[in-house]
């Protein structure tokens, strides 16, 4: 693309040039035509005054001296080159033949002598110009010569020619070197030209070529570049209106920034385009703000994790652990078990965790191995990076997410960490509250005494425990367990051995069912156990265990010895009925005859046991 200038300059040139050749033609023409006419006249006069010449000469008797005359003429007149008289026959007849110069040379003299016509001729060769000019002499009376007083010839009659040749080559040269000196001139002024538009120019070129540039700029979002133009014009007032958007564009994205960075509690890594910029921060605020929004209708902290994996997954960091403090056991908790970033030591006492230690974020930023428990971290070095960044839950640092990358990464996670760290900022708190609830609905369904789960969590359990048994065809095992004449107990030692009682028995059935069965505590001296996929049949076997188990229990509290018997019943799902609720209660009918039948002993349920149909 051309630029204004070199536009303007272009079209003026062309049109110097057009004015300059238009000038030279016209100059040459004129020059030309005022010459020819010039000489003309010249020829004209001198054929005057020779004819006159002649005629006085003629009149005095002095004829002879014509050719003096006319080399006197060539004299006075230097351009002339050649001038001679013609004799036309009629004087030829009258007065001889004359000299061989009045003889007709050309046939254009001799067209003269016979028409009497003029004759005129402008010569021109590569280096020589001449005009001739052939004038005839008539009988006729003009003024006071009367020619017809010496010549026996009609009046009209042609008498003879002059033949005049004049030079015009030192005029053309004039000409041409008259040509050379104005296209000198020509030359000057358009160079003057070309200064003066420069000069002037100068300032706009430069005004244009910031303006073109700050607003390429503009549009990849960099709104740095400012104009300056030191006129009083039109174009002064462009570049205060564009300093002046540019200004307010700055001012207005440089206040969302620090808005942002406030809220994001960090500095936002800025990139060239303030734009870009300014729409990613925004975008990402809404983000955070919906995630927040999304996360507080979470049922569980587990929802959570859920997200917080899914907010990985949108910030493309692929390799990443969630890990929870177990603040009761004092170990970390990882919630994605599969990869393991640490070194079993922080699973075991979370102490060895630098961030749980410390309290803050700590990034293997310039160390590799600033915490020696990270996995990769041998003899001081490490290939892979990474950033522990501490959530707090009650005013402790109960989740830790730990983000890993190579050293490709490492800028690309520098700059979305702020974002990182604002999004864990408004999750935190959720997840506070949920923690406490979580804790609060734990305590509900826990007995405080015995810590086995209390008839509640059985309530909430059974519907899905059921439905899973059925489905897996698997069998669960139920005993309800009952303390032999412990209101004896109370009575004979009081409340406190009374418990104490209770807790050892809460003690030998949790030790002596598998982890994954429950052991609740279904009433006062009341317990049910449910075997969870249990072998058919094999609850008998399992119930007898635990009641030999509590008959060898020898009891010390409070200078008191003791010893403890349970009756248990047995029933197993759904074996005895499709219904949860009826076969616990079968196991209760099995007890009640166990109780019945002696006590300290295990009965399985049968259905002779219960003649109703429904329960
Ligand atoms: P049986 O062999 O027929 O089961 O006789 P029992 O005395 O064990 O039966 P009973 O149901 O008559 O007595 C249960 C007693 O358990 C009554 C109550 O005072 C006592 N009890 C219930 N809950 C607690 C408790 O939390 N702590 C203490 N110390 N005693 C409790
Ligand atoms: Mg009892
Ligand atoms: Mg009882």
């Amino acid at each position: 693309m051309k630029s204004i200038r070199s536009k303007l300059l272009l079209r003026v040139a062309v049109l110097l040039f057009i004015l300059f050749l238009v000038n030279q033609i016209l100059e040459y023409k004129s020059f030309r035509e005022v010459n020819i006419n010039h000489v003309k006249n010249q020829s004209s006069v001198i054929a005057e005054i020779v004819r006159d010449s002649l005629t006085t000469l003629m009149e005095i008797g002095k004829i002879d001296k014509r050719d003096l005359f006319l080399s006197n003429i060539k004299l006075e007149h230097r351009n002339i080159e050649e001038i001679r008289v013609i004799r036309g026959d009629k004087v030829v007849q009258q007065y001889g033949e004359g000299s061989e110069n009045e003889k007709p040379k050309t046939e254009a003299e001799l067209k003269v002598l016979q028409t009497g016509i003029p004759y005129e001729k402008l010569e021109e060769t590569f280096d020589k110009v001449s005009y001739v000019l052939i004038l005839p002499y008539k009988a006729e009376p003009i003024n006071r010569i009367n020619c017809l007083k010496c010549h026996n010839v009609e009046a009209g009659a042609v008498l003879g020619a002059i033949y005049i040749k004049t030079d015009l080559t030192p005029v053309r040269s004039f000409t041409f070197a008259n040509l050379i000196q104005t296209t000198f001139m020509s030359m000057f002024i358009f160079l003057m030209t070309t200064f003066v538009i420069l000069r002037f120019f100068q300032p706009y070129t430069e005004f244009f070529s910031r303006l073109k540039r700050g607003l390429s700029k503009a549009k990849d979002g960099d709104f740095s570049e400012r104009v300056f133009i030191n006129t009083n014009d039109e174009a002064k007032e462009v570049a205060d209106t564009y300093n002046e958007t540019m200004d307010k564009l700055c001012n207005t994205l440089t206040a969302i920034e620090n808005r942002v960075s406030y809220l994001i509690g960090g500095n936002i890594n800025k990139s060239s385009n303030a734009l870009k910029d300014t729409y990613m921060i925004v975008e990402e605020l809404v983000k955070i703000y919906n995630f927040k929004k999304i996360v507080e209708k979470d049922a569980s902290k587990e929802d959570i994790y859920l997200r917080l994996r899914k907010l990985m997954k949108d910030m493309n960091i692929q390799q990443y652990s969630i890990y929870e403090v177990d603040t009761e056991n004092n170990k970390l908790i990882d919630i994605d078990e599969e990869t393991k970033w640490c070194k079993d030591v922080v699973f075991l006492d979370a102490d060895q965790c630098r961030v749980k230690r410390t309290g803050s974020e700590v990034v293997s930023e310039e160390y590799a191995c600033v915490c020696p428990n990270f996995i990769k971290c041998e003899n001081g070095e490490a290939e892979e990076f990474f950033t522990c960044i501490p959530i707090y839950v009650g005013g402790r640092v109960g989740i830790i997410l730990q983000l890993i990358y190579d050293k490709e990464s490492r800028v690309n996670i520098k700059n979305k960490l702020p974002f990182i760290e604002a999004y864990l900022r408004e999750v935190a708190p959720v997840i506070e509250a949920k923690s406490y609830m979580e804790k609060l609905r734990k305590q509900s369904l826990v007995d405080q005494l015995t810590g086995l789960y209390n008839r509640r969590f059985l309530e909430e359990l059974i519907p899905k425990l059921s439905q899973q048994t059925i489905r897996r065809k698997s069998t669960i095992g139920i005993l309800m367990v009952d303390v032999d004449f412990f209101k004896q107990v109370n009575d004979q030692y009081g409340h406190d051995v009374g418990d104490t009682v209770l807790k050892r028995v809460a003690d030998i059935l949790n030790k002596s069912v598998r982890e994954a069965d429950i052991v609740v505590r279904y009433g006062g001296e009341e317990f049910i156990v449910l075997l969870v996929d249990v072998e058919k049949g094999k609850s008998v076997e399992i119930a007898e265990k635990i009641r030999k188990k509590v008959e060898n229990m020898v009891i010390h509290t409070d200078g008191v010895t003791l010893k403890k018997t349970v009756s248990i019943g047995v029933s197993e799902f759904p074996h005895d009925s499709d219904r949860f609720w009826q076969c616990i209660k079968f196991a209760d009918i099995a007890l009640y005859r166990a109780k019945e039948t002696g006590r300290n002993k295990v009965v399985r349920f049968e259905k002779s046991m219960w003649e109703r149909e429904e329960y």
